[in-house]
Formats: structure tokens, sequence, C-alpha cells
């Protein structure tokens, strides 16, 4: 939908079709307000999603505010990623490193059967908002607060999973400015934007069973830079790079060597 599709089926309550089905109807005072009041924070750049106060992801709607980085279609080819490498062998329990909405540890619960799902993220407000999309979608996930694996208890996972802030600190200030609105904690990768996977790759041997799966979404141009930590700790085979929809390399698949 475009984003005035979005802004008038929430104000009016009604799906898509229903919009261009009753051109007629006349808006009250309320849905006036909430209009402008929707237009003005949209014209400072607030992303509509904040506004709206959700957004889809995996065909399923989640709950979003300015604690949570708004999901992202790229971070779906993760999700199915994850979701097929989880059906191919009998899973243990999986861990979503940076849960932040929650969108991944949800739609993981939500599309596999038999999966322990872990969601940790540093912010206890993204966790509360984890937990009520948890909610919402009727999946019981296990929410943690850690700054990546420093509160983790166990350390047999069969897979972890995450979308660690990946954009260079020097440049989130010049990127478009609805970026602005989303949490610094969620975007900033440090001065090369490779901070979060040199610390992810260096801990997370120590969380995985053996044979166990890292699952790395990764940002545009980062693919060397990556290949080149996982080279460097020999504690890791680099099974696969997924491309997403624009053909960039999006996610690594590395596998713990024995
Ligand atoms: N896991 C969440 C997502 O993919 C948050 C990621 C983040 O904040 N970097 O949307």
């Amino acid at each position: 939908m475009t984003e005035t599709e979005l802004l008038f089926t929430r104000v009016l309550g009604c799906d898509r079709m229903a919009l261009y089905l009753n051109k007629d109807r006349r808006l009250n005072r309320d849905e006036v307000n909430f209009i402008s009041s929707a237009l003005k924070r949209r014209i400072k750049s607030e992303p509509i999603q904040y506004i709206l106060g959700k957004t889809e992801f995996m065909g399923l709607e989640f709950k979003v505010n300015e604690a949570v980085l708004i999901p992202r279609p790229e971070t779906e080819i993760l999700v199915a990623t994850a979701i097929e490498y989880a059906k191919r062998e009998k899973f243990g329990r999986i861990l979503d490193l940076g849960t932040g909405s929650g969108c991944i540890a949800v739609s993981l619960a939500k599309y596999s059967t038999d999966l322990e799902i872990d969601a940790s993220d540093i912010s206890g407000r993204a966790l509360e908002t984890a937990g009520e999309n948890a909610s919402a979608h009727g999946v019981g996930i296990n929410l943690i607060r850690s700054d990546l694996f420093s509160a983790l208890g166990y350390k047999e996972y069969a897979m972890i999973v995450s979308n660690p802030p990946y954009i260079m600190s020097a440049e989130i200030g010049k990127l478009q400015p609805e970026l602005n609105y989303e949490p610094a904690l969620a975007l900033d990768g440090g001065a090369d934007g490779l901070d979060f996977y040199r610390r992810i790759i260096r801990e997370a041997p120590d969380y995985l069973k053996n044979s166990g799966w890292l699952l790395l979404e990764i940002g545009f141009g980062q693919k060397p830079g990556i290949e080149k930590i996982f080279l460097g700790s020999g504690r890791f085979e680099i099974a696969g790079i997924i491309k997403d929809y624009n053909n960039l390399d999006r996610v690594v698949v590395a596998r713990k060597a024995d």
C-alpha cells in the first residue's frame, strides 16, 4: 500500500479495497484531526510506521515505536533462510540476537514448529515491544535483556540469527532523515559499520553447539569485510551468501567448525 492508503485505511478502519469503493464517505472531525496531525509529523520526516504505530513483516502486523528499528523487507530473507535451515534438521533452541521489535523471533515462532526461541536485546523498551508482538501473535518466546551475549546462559544454540546495527557511524546523519527517528542503538555499527559482526563472530562459537548455524544480515558492500572477519576467526565455515530482491548480498550463513 502507498503511505496515503496506509494512513486512510488506518483512520477509516477499512481495507484498501473499501477505500476505493466508498468514495463518498465523509470524514468526521476526529478523522480529519488524526490525518492532519499525521501529515504534520510525516512532513517532518517521521516514518509512517511510527505514526501508525505498526508495520507489516512476513505477512504479520508488528507494533513499532521509537525504541525499535522498523523491520525492513530485506530482513524477511534472513527469516526465510532461518526457516529453511530449521526445517532441514531436527532443531533445538534458536537465539535472535538484538531482537528489536521481535520481528525475526516472532516470525520464526509463527512459521516453524517445535522451535524454542530466545530473543535478546540491550534495550528494555525494545524487549517490551517484542513481548507485545509475541503475545499479539500468540507465540511464546523467551525475552532476555542482554548486551549481545553478556547475560546469556545457554551455550548450545542450534542457530543464532541476527540483524545487527551495521551503518557506519559517520553515515548516520547523512542518510534519509527518517533514520533520525530510529534508535541509534539499532543502526550504529561503529566506524566501519562492522563492530557488531566482529563481536558476534568472536563470541558466538561459545554459544553454539558444534555444527551450529550463525545467520547474519549484512549491509551493502560489507561482504568482503565480513568474510575476512569469519576467516580470521577460524571458527566458522561460510556455507552460503544469499542475495536480496535487489541482487545485493544480504545474508551470510556460517556453520561452526567442529
Ligand atoms: N532484529 C530487529 C530487526 O531485524 C532489530 C534489528 C536492529 O535493531 N538492528 O528488525
